[in-house]
């Protein structure tokens, strides 16, 4: 369930300080340590899964309730006023550098698209 060398699952044991904006049961958000835009906030499984690849039909619940943990962010903090990007990075072309699946909130200014 937890990776002792995930720095994610570190910030679900309060191993790694975070700022942590919301909490469900299965579901944790926090604001990303390097932000790209002026809202920037990660939401994230509690259970470590590495990446989408990893997921089965037993996640199927799971990943509702990360979407609508991402929602629930976007809503409190009046990100769908103006609009926001989610994005989920799998694998090394797409720049995944942490190895916990994580949806990636961004806000706050215009959002370039397709991103590079
Ligand atoms: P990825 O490139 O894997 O899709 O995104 C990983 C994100 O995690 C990056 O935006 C990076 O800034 C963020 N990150 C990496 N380590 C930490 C950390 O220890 N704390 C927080 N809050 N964010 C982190
Ligand atoms: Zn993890």
């Amino acid at each position: 369930m937890s990776n002792s060398f995930c720095v994610f699952c570190k910030i679900v044991q309060g191993e790694i300080p975070a700022t942590i904006v919301y909490e469900t049961p299965t579901t944790l958000a926090f604001r990303d340590v390097n932000p790209k835009a002026p809202h920037h906030i990660l939401v994230i499984p509690k259970r470590h899964l590495s990446s989408l690849i990893d997921l089965s039909g037993d996640h199927e619940s799971l990943m509702g309730e990360l979407f609508s943990s991402a929602r629930q962010v976007a809503v409190d903090q009046g990100l769908h006023i103006t609009g926001f990007r989610t994005v989920v990075n799998t694998g090394r072309d797409a720049g995944q550098e942490v190895d916990h699946v994580h949806v990636h909130l961004l806000a706050g200014r215009p959002l370039k698209w397709p991103p590079g």
